[in-house]
């Protein structure tokens, strides 16, 4: 079970984030993930170069997840 402060892996990308927020029942934890996240599930068009993005991709952003799929990682080992 993971805790604030504790390291996880971000339910999205595997990156290791950090816990910052678990639900008072203790079922949900948020994860705040150091990497890159577009808000689109497609990434964009890979030949698109004329093509403005549409949205920006955003960093630290925080996933909400069951506490039980929460992987703790020990940053020390
Ligand atoms: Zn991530």
């Amino acid at each position: 079970m993971v805790k604030i402060g504790d390291y996880a892996r971000c339910p999205q990308c595997n990156q290791m984030g950090r816990v910052v927020w678990v639900s008072q029942d203790e079922k949900r934890a948020g994860i705040r993930c150091p990497g890159h996240h577009s808000q689109l599930s497609r990434g964009l068009s890979k030949f698109g170069s004329t093509a403005r993005p549409q949205t920006k991709s955003q960093k630290n952003m925080v996933f909400l997840m069951e506490i039980e799929m929460a992987t703790p990682v020990s940053a020390h080992r």
